[in-house]
Formats: structure tokens, C-alpha cells, sequence
């Protein structure tokens, strides 16, 4: 079912929250098995995030570095498959401009289509961590927007290089990516939220906000993108610090400020259990005063571990 459909159908704030793939080489049981307890929350739908390619470094025996190119955590779409058949809610994947030509995200949404998958999260990407800015493929796209067009392209039955006449086309709902903080390349607000309404313009039915720790900072996008004239729901992400290092590691990686009386019970921490706790209790009282404001529903970064937003969850639902 299409997640618009979910949030009309709801009668109160939904649940739901985001996966990642695990790293090469790790099972999909554990994974699974992990987030098993969040189904008590009866979560609509999971997202799964993409990771496009890395670049690392081999070092031959005649002492030449080799650059390869290697994705660590495959699987966004086999998970999906795994998620919607053992627990019998729509999976989300995540689909990026990034390391894509067009026909590969043809390709890929065909195989997403075939699999059940009704919705999908457009969103351009990064540049592959070694590399310095977001480049696209020789034939691929250059911004979410354009990966918008194409799947509602899709959706018309129009292919790259044909047209179909069948009565059989995909349906996708698209989601796209909005940043209560401002995406770190534009260079102002209002910019980036031009270009969020050109990916609404071009087909995107639904946003799900960055992750932010300032409610009032999500308050006051969701009034600006309500003043340009979006009208799709807005999910609010929410992610709940659970480690020292999260501390500096999600402000410097997501472009986000900590507010001041956050960092004031984190600085007390000196361990991860206490840190845990304190992200735990702020998380808990962000989601409550989001219900209350009626949000669609509350969108959990789990980064794959999910006993702290069980938590969460468990005090707020
Ligand atoms: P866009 O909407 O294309 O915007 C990128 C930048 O370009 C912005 O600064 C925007 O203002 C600007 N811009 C847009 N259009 C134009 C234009 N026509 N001309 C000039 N400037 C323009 N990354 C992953 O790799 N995998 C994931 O699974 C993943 N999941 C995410 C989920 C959510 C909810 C969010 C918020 C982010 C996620 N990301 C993921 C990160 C995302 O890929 C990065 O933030 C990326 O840098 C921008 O993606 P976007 O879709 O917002 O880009």
C-alpha cells in the first residue's frame, strides 16, 4: 500500500522507522531478529537505506596502491523482499541518483516493481566517501528531482525508450528528503526549499525530514514549506543519541546543531550507558510534543539497533 494511503487512513500518529543494510558478510537473521520487537508498534512501513559504492585502497606485493570500488552494504532490495514477507508491512527502499545511470534505475525499479515494493524514498546521494562532491553518472541524474520524474514517468507507462500501450504500468508513491536545517551544499534556506518544491512539483508525494533535536526547528520548516505552497505530508526523522562518539560524529555527518540543553545533560555523561539514557529521555520528549502537534507519523533512524527505540516507542505509542 502506498504510504500516502497509510498516513490518510490513520487515526492518530504512526510509527515508523529505518533500516540499514548490514555490512558485507553479516546474516540478515540478526537484522531481522533485531527489529522483530518494533512490530509491536505495528509500523506501516520500514525504509532501507541505500549505500552506494566506496572506493578503497589494495596494496600490491610490488608495493602499487589499486583503487577498487566496492559496495559494503548491498541488499537494499532483497531485504525489502525479506522485510514484506516475514513481517507483512510495505518496506521502503531508498533510491539514489548517485552510482546510477537511468537505465539502472529503470532496471532497478522494474525488479522493486516485481517484488511488491509500492513506494520508494528518491533521493540523490553523496559523493563516495573518498571523493570531494556528488557526481553524476555519464547518463545518470544530477538531482532528486530528476529521479522524481522518472519514476512518475514510469508510472505513465513511459520507459526510457519505449512507450507502452499495456494497461500495465507501476504505480510508485515517491517520498523525497527534506532538511529542517537546510541541506549542507545550498547555499541558503530558502534556495533549498525551492528545490524541495520542484521535487514535490515533479511528482513526489510525501517528504521525511533529516534527523534534528530542535522541534522548533522542524516547526518553523514545516511553516516555510507550507508558506511556498507544499502540500504533502511532512514525517518527522527522529534519532535518539546512543553513543559518546554520536555526540560529535551526528553533528559533523548530518550538518545539525545539538541544542544547548541537550549538550548540557550530554556533557554530564561520562560513559555510553549514560549518554544512551539522556538521548533516550530527549528523544522521548521530542516524539511526545510531535504527537501532540500531529504529525503523520514518527520516522526512527534505528541505524540498525533498535532496543532505543523500543524505548521510545513503548513510552510515546
Ligand atoms: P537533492 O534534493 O537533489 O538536493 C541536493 C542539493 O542540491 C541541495 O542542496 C538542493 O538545495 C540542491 N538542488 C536541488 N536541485 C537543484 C537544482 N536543480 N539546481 C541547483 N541546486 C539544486 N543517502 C544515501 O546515500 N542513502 C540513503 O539511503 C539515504 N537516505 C536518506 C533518507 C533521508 C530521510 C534523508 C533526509 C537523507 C538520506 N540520505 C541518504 C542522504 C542524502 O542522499 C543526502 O543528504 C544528499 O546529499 C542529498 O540528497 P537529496 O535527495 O536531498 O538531494
Amino acid at each position: 500500500m502506498k504510504i500516502t494511503e497509510h498516513l490518510k487512513n490513520a487515526k492518530s500518529t504512526l510509527f515508523s522507522f529505518e533500516i540499514l543494510p548490514p555490512l558485507k558478510g553479516q546474516s540478515l537473521k540478526d537484522l531481522l531478529e533485531g527489529i522483530e520487537p518494533l512490530m509491536e508498534f505495528k509500523p506501516p512501513f520500514v525504509d532501507v537505506t541505500y549505500h552506494r559504492e566506496e572506493y578503497i585502497y589494495k596494496k600490491h606485493p610490488n608495493g602499487l596502491l589499486e583503487k577498487i570500488s566496492t559496495k559494503k552494504r548491498p541488499g537494499t532490495v532483497g531485504i525489502c523482499a525479506a522485510i514484506m514477507n516475514r513481517f507483512h508491512v510495505d518496506a521502503v527502499p531508498h533510491l539514489l541518483c548517485g552510482g546510477f545511470t537511468k537505465e539502472e534505475t529503470e532496471n532497478a525499479l522494474i525488479d522493486l516493481n516485481f517484488i511488491g515494493v509500492d513506494n520508494v524514498l528518491a533521493l540523490r546521494g553523496d559523493a563516495p566517501k573518498t571523493e570531494g562532491k556528488f557526481v553524476p553518472e555519464r547518463d545518470g541524474h544530477h538531482y532528486a528531482s530528476e529521479l522524481v520524474e522518472q519514476i512518475v514517468r514510469m508510472n505513465q507507462g513511459k520507459y526510457l525508450h519505449e512507450e507502452t500501450e499495456t494497461n500495465f504500468h507501476t504505480d510508485f508513491c515517491v517520498g523525497v528528503a527534506g532538511y529542517p536545517e537546510k541541506h549542507f551544499e545550498a547555499p541558503s534556506m530558502k534556495f533549498d526549499l525551492k528545490y524541495l518544491k520542484e521535487k514535490v512539483d515533479r511528482g513526489a508525494e510525501y517528504i521525511v525530514t533529516q534527523m534534528f533535536f530542535d522541534n522548533q526547528k522542524f516547526f518553523d520548516f514545516v511553516k516555510k514549506v507550507r508558506e511556498i505552497g507544499i502540500e504533502v505530508p511532512i514525517i518527522p526523522g527522529i534519532k535518539p543519541i546512543t553513543t559518546v562518539n554520536q555526540i560529535t560524529m551526528l553533528p559533523r555527518t548530518f550538518y545539525l546543531d545539538l541544542p544547548d540543553a541537550l549538550m548540557d545533560e550530554l556533557e554530564k555523561c561520562k560513559t555510553n550507558a549514560e549518554v544512551k539514557e539522556v538521548g533516550i529521555e530527549w528523544a522521548i520528549e521530542q516524539s511526545k510534543e510531535l504527537i501532540a502537534a500531529g504529525v503523520p507519523s514518527l520516522h526512527f533512524y534505528t541505524m540498525s539497533k533498535a532496543d532505543a527505540t523500543y524505548k521510545i516507542a513503548k513510552a510515546v505509542f
